[in-house]
């Protein structure tokens, strides 16, 4: 087999989302699994269109994601460079060739002949209007205009533009990778600009000429690709070059509804739909990330790798290395995936559980406040184990536990008035008392208390809601023992003298009411 080359070949007309993403991982894992390569292409040809920084971000993307390119721009590689922009003059050659072959052709058409033309059939009731084999020669371009006429306008340089020149019935046919055999006819097809007025090629045109110089052997992109593909092997064929295999994977569709993700999304339904965070061209924060919402680049990975392949098995946790042995662009599924952000929360939280204590400390430091890196490493660790279990992203440490970092800001008062009363206050002394100056473990602590509390026949349900509440201010917090053996004595002794005044003032104002 011919070696592997697979691009990923965003255009940088704004930040990559998760559909981009998951496109240029489809790419990766391929090229990997062949032990190819994988070629990041900008394909930049129509500078009206370019939102500055999106390079930038597209290569802190993947690189955040773990999908570094093998060659690209600032990266390198033997077929360079890897910007369209910069590949200009060779475009023109080519375009040339294809004029030369009969298989393409110039036109001068301004954009009031073409609103003209458009206009006229729409008058005629017929709804798409093509500038094709049906309307090409009622149209200003070397087809219909003498050679001297043709030789002025260029030379003019007056609006010179080249189309693809598709007969007017010839079947294309190829067998995409994913959807089988698939058949256009150019009867139906537009004849293509692919050099435009302002010198640049289109898509179409650089998009082919790259592809074959940079010998990429599979074409793994977005489902709306599917009918220029018509195109482009008309193209391979008039130049006599060997078309790359072609894979269209399906689309990315909304959570729920009708629709393929947009970047509206985000907004609409609360959860990023871009990798990393995006600022517009003031600096402000225009769309969120998940990797600043606390998602972690190999969960976000794993979950784009199903959203529209399927390993056949039930193994759902793929690491990067696995999903790269893995992958096959045979288990890639035909029909639109749903976006579905339960799912993603749900390998974010497999790969947390997987972390270390050590590491998602580590990670979790990036998502806390000042205030909080107050505490050291020893306290941060125990925290990061204490919590582990109930995290989703890593943001929820420092909002939902924030009362391991400092004193609860309220308690859970329901629950105080079911189960407190004054003559509690001594037995909960007493409890605390027991606890030990040293470092005590939360078994210990158990032991003791329950102890305690067997010993005076008071029930674990009428005292351990009175530590849990005074100590953290809810009944959903993490494991009692666990959080009383990361305070120690001192700290739960402080807490729950503070806790106990509360509680105090909420039994008289129920006392107050009974009366
Ligand atoms: N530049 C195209 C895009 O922005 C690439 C399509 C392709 O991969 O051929 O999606």
């Amino acid at each position: 087999m011919e070696r592997v080359r697979v691009r990923f070949a965003p255009s940088p007309t704004g930040p990559l989302n998760v559909g981009g993403l998951r496109t240029a991982l489809y790419d990766y894992l391929f090229a990997k699994k062949h032990n190819g390569d994988f070629i990041l292409r900008i394909e930049d040809t129509d500078a009206n269109r370019e939102v500055p920084g999106t390079e930038k971000y597209i290569l802190d993307a993947l690189e955040w994601a773990g999908i570094y390119p093998d060659e690209g721009p600032g990266i390198g590689g033997d077929f360079g460079p890897y910007r369209q922009s910069e590949r200009k003059e060779l475009y023109h050659n080519y375009a040339k060739v294809l004029i030369e072959k009969g298989k393409a052709y110039y036109a001068f058409d301004s954009s009031e002949d073409l609103e003209k033309l458009r206009n006229s059939k729409q008058e005629e009731g017929i709804p798409s209007v093509k500038y094709n084999h049906t309307t090409r020669l009622g149209m200003c371009n070397s087809l219909t205009l003498s050679d001297e006429e043709v030789h002025q306008k260029l030379e003019n340089g007056d609006n010179v533009t080249i189309r693809l020149m598709l007969p007017s019935d010839r079947e294309i046919r190829f067998s995409d990778e994913v959807r089988g055999e698939v058949r256009f006819n150019t009867k139906e097809l537009d004849d293509k600009i692919i050099m435009k007025a302002d010198g640049m090629p289109t898509y179409h045109l650089a998009n082919i000429v790259d592809d074959h110089l940079m010998q990429i052997s599979h074409v793994i992109r977005g489902e709306e690709w599917l009918s220029s593909t018509a195109h482009h092997l008309f193209m391979y064929d008039a130049m006599g070059w060997e078309p790359p295999k072609f894979a269209h994977l399906s689309l990315i569709l909304k959570p729920v509804g009708k629709g393929k993700l947009s970047k509206r999304d985000s907004a609409a339904f609360g959860f990023p739909v871009f990798p990393l965070d995006w600022f517009d061209g003031d600096g402000n924060l225009q769309f969120e990330g998940f990797r600043e919402n606390g998602y972690l680049p190999g969960a976000l990975i794993n979950f784009l790798a199903f959203l529209g392949w399927n390993p056949g098995t039930d193994q759902e946790i793929f690491s990067l290395d696995e999903l790269c042995a893995s992958f096959s662009l045979d288990q890639l599924v035909k029909s639109g995936a749903r976006f579905d952000i339960d799912k993603a929360k749900w390998f974010n939280q497999q790969y947390l559980l997987a972390l270390s204590d050590d590491e998602l400390m580590t990670k979790v430091k990036d998502f806390l406040s000042e205030d909080y890196l107050k505490f050291d490493d020893t306290y941060l660790t125990k925290v990061a184990d204490l919590m582990k279990e109930r995290l989703i992203t890593l943001k929820d440490l420092g909002t939902q536990a924030y009362y391991l970092f400092e004193l609860p800001k309220e308690y859970e008062e329901k629950m105080i008035r079911k189960k407190y009363k004054p003559e509690l206050k001594d037995h909960l002394d007493a409890i605390l008392a027991l606890l030990s100056e040293e470092y005590q473990s939360g078994s210990e602590i158990h032991d003791l208390v329950k102890s305690y509390i067997e010993s005076n026949e008071l029930g674990f349900g009428n005292i351990l809601p009175l530590f849990r509440i005074g100590l953290t201010g809810t009944m959903k917090g993490p494991d009692l023992f666990g959080t009383m053996e990361l305070f120690g004595k001192e700290e739960c002794t402080h807490r729950m003298k503070i806790a106990i005044e509360s509680f105090d003032k909420i039994f008289e104002a129920k006392q107050n009411q009974n009366a």
